[in-house]
């Protein structure tokens, strides 16, 4: 059983295709600079000896049904399938499935409008993913396609936890509340540490943590979300790449009048040139440690709020969930970040949560528990697998309808 996953970007398609019965990509790339004068599609391929091959193709693609028709005729000529109809389903991202979708989804033309009347919750994303949808049915017609969003998993949160304290109006009207994304990421770190606590999801406590140029925890009790720290937008919540997380909304007022700018560009300053950039001027973590490590003051105040955010958002969500089993650190930072996982998790012993040094800093892509054999509370690293989730997601759909 074959399964394409697809993540549509505004420029950008990127894919993978799985072999469910041992879970194998068969091929993947990434496809960018689509409409640019130069698009570049970078893929990887087994070949027939099971060897994987990787390669880069550059040209005009003029858009993303040009796009997704290089890919697969790609696909086929590399002999990946030898037909479309080999696809047993297509499982697309999608980011934002407000209230309406609590689950993967099975798309028909009723799901293309709801997830168009979403737009405007995520003017960002939400386009490119509808486009990414239609462009796929176009050229697939007769492959079943799923919609897996960023936001399903958070469903299961209660009212205390997704209202904003603002007029009840705007929830009813506007559909302002929290929504919370990377829905993929925690489900998926989540499942795989039930597996590897050998208890049921269903009676697991767990506070995940996904960092990487995004990033987002999530508390979830009996398996279920129940908090997490984004928002109505990615915006809300930990301290990230580019984006402020939490800050005092009345900034966003005071900043608008002191530099007299329109508040779109406002909204740009606390998404594209906030968080760890704007207290150090470089976004990415490696780059802030090099930084850190030569003496620049700001690029260690940077790394010390990025993990304090995170150690404040452990206590909240310790203290909603009562008992946790679990803290799982995913993402590239999550999942590289030695020097950061220590600081955040340093002094939380009295809460049960002790990590062992040397656990912590030995390297591997397999995941693991870095916690004391005496910690009350496991701490694990766990790598996450977004497609893999998405493709399993799209099966379950398919079968389940
Ligand atoms: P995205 O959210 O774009 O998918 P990733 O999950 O790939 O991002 O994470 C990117 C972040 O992970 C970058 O800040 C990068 O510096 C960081 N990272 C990768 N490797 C390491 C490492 N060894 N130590 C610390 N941070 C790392």
């Amino acid at each position: 059983m074959k399964v394409l996953v697809l993540n549509a970007g505004s420029s950008s398609i990127k894919y993978q295709i799985f072999n469910m019965e041992d879970s194998l990509v068969l091929t993947s790339g990434l496809l960018e600079q689509i409409g640019e004068v130069s698009s570049r599609l970078k893929y990887k391929w087994l070949d027939a000896d099971g060897e994987q091959q990787e390669a880069v193709q550059e040209g005009h693609v003029a858009d993303h049904n040009e796009g997704l028709k290089l890919i697969l005729d790609l696909t086929l000529k590399l002999g990946v399938i030898k037909d479309l109809s080999e696809l047993s389903g297509i499982g697309h991202r999608v980011v934002h499935g407000g209230e309406a979708f609590w689950k993967p989804t099975l798309i028909n033309d009723k799901v293309v409008d709801a997830i168009r009347e979403m737009i405007a919750l995520a003017p960002l994303h939400n386009p490119a993913n509808l486009m990414g949808i239609e462009v796929s049915r176009a050229l697939c017609p007769g492959v079943p396609q799923v919609a897996v969003f960023d936001t399903a998993f958070h469903q299961t949160m209660p009212p205390v936890a997704y209202h904003y304290a603002i007029p009840y109006s705007y929830y009813k009207d506007l559909k302002v509340r929290r929504y919370g994304f990377h829905g993929t990421s925690h489900r998926y770190v989540a499942k795989q540490c039930a597996q590897h606590l050998r208890k049921p999801l269903s009676e697991c406590n767990l506070i995940t943590i996904h960092i990487g140029n995004g990033g987002s925890m999530t508390a979830i009790k009996g398996g279920r979300s129940v908090d997490t720290s984004m928002g109505m937008t990615p915006l809300e919540g930990l301290v990230m790449g580019t984006r402020s997380g939490d800050i005092d909304p009345a900034i966003a007022f005071y900043l608008a009048r002191a530099m007299n700018k329109p508040f779109d560009e406002i909204e740009n300053i606390l998404n594209k040139h906030s968080g760890l950039k704007g207290i150090c001027g470089v976004n990415d973590m490696r780059e802030i440690e090099r930084l850190a490590a030569g003496g620049n003051l700001n690029a260690k105040l940077a790394i010390d709020m990025f993990c304090y955010r995170i150690k404040k958002y452990i206590g909240a969500y310790y203290a909603v969930l009562g008992a946790v089993d679990a803290v799982i650190f995913t993402g590239g930072i999550g999942e590289n970040g030695v020097d950061e996982r220590a600081q955040i998790c340093a002094g939380l012993e009295g809460l049960g949560i002790s990590m062992d040094n040397e656990k912590n800093a030995a390297r591997s892509r397999e995941m693991r528990e870095i916690s004391t054999e005496g910690s009350r509370v496991k701490i694990m690293v766990i790598p996450t697998n977004e497609e893999l989730e998405i493709a399993q997601q799209t099966v379950e759909s398919i079968r389940s309808a």
